[in-house]
């Protein structure tokens, strides 16, 4: 069984008010927004990263999930798993990366508990770290609630978090220095303020954590319908069009995941009020297997076998 599958089997039937069935990216009672997000070496980032940006991914990727009900952010707790031997210039690094993320998101901690792998595993443990963000939302904003005729849109461009992967495991050599790729994958931005701007038009929004595909298929089953993206909407920033020589560009931002930007659907008269978004596809009738396709400027059909991350 699946990941999502188990969650419906096994949890669904234990969830109440405000869970929205375990189908949304937050949970939220009445004005209150929550949503908790775990990472873990060597599956969520590398292992050498340094402990400031590590606390910058943990915050910047429970934040994503604020941004998708267009959330202000509030507080946060926090649940650290670690292999012993962590030292106090880790914990020192850390905590001013919290910092600097609290001072741009105008948050604070509010607990959290702190525990440690067992000796026997030593250094080869893993680092689990865990975020539950707070905040408030005032726009019902679901997975479920797109509707036929809707405009597809997101709120950024895809494929950097799948680049800066490929660099940050020297699967690629890097171009640039600085590299804009690099720094995306380490330490994402949440779209907070998109959020709250695109909060008042939409009508059913997540953030893009697994894949622009496997994503925008997450808003399609949730709300019944099909959603057909076009290939030639779908903007390629020129940073990753830089390394088409060596990865497949197009495979990044249709499957490449890590981008957290928002993708949602909107009526068509609400775009004239959305600013730096893109358009790039369109919400239609339940049809057919997929649930999203990708048609090229022809309109041929080129969706991607391998749609984003899956959970398992
Ligand atoms: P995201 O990638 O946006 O953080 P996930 O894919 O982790 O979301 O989770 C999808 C949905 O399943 C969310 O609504 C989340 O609350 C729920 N979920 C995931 N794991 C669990 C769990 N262990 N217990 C209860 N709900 C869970
Ligand atoms: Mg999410």
């Amino acid at each position: 069984m699946q990941e999502f599958h188990r969650i419906h089997t096994f949890f669904k039937p234990l969830c109440g008010t405000g869970a929205y069935d375990l189908c949304d990216d937050t949970a939220c009672l009445g004005d209150f927004a929550h949503s908790t997000d775990t990472i873990v070496s060597g599956v969520h980032f590398i292992g050498h990263e340094s402990p400031y940006q590590l606390a910058q991914k943990l915050l910047g990727t429970s934040l994503s999930d604020l941004a998708s009900v267009g959330a202000t952010p509030l507080t946060y707790s926090l649940n650290l798993t670690l292999p012993k031997g962590i030292d106090d210039c880790w914990f020192e690094s850390f905590s001013k990366g919290l910092q600097y993320m609290q001072d741009t998101y105008g948050i604070y901690l509010l607990g959290g508990d702190t525990t440690h792998f067992s000796s026997i595993l030593g250094e080869n443990a893993p680092m689990v770290l865990s975020a539950t963000v707070f905040g408030t939302a005032p726009y019902d904003i679901h997975r479920n609630t797109a509707q036929v005729g809707d405009a597809v849109c997101i709120s950024g461009k895809t494929g950097l978090g799948y680049v800066g992967l490929q660099l940050a495991l020297g699967a690629v050599a890097c171009l640039h220095t600085p590299s804009i790729p690099l720094e995306h994958y380490y330490t994402p931005i949440p779209h907070i303020a998109m959020g709250k701007h695109i909060a008042p038009y939409v009508h059913a929004c997540c953030d893009v954590s697994d894949g622009l595909v496997a994503d925008v298929g997450h808003i399609a089953t949730a709300s019944h319908v099909d959603i057909v993206l076009y290939m030639p909407h779908i903007p390629i920033c020129e940073t990753i069009a830089e390394y088409s020589h060596v990865l497949d560009i197009q495979h990044a931002v249709l499957s490449g995941g890590d981008d957290y930007v928002l993708a949602f659907t909107v009526p068509e008269n609400a775009i004239s009020h959305l600013e730096s978004c893109y358009r790039i596809g369109t919400v239609v009738q339940k049809s057919c297997d997929p649930t999203v396709r990708v048609l090229d400027e022809s309109g041929r059909d080129i969706t991607p076998k391998y749609t984003g991350y899956v959970h398992t």
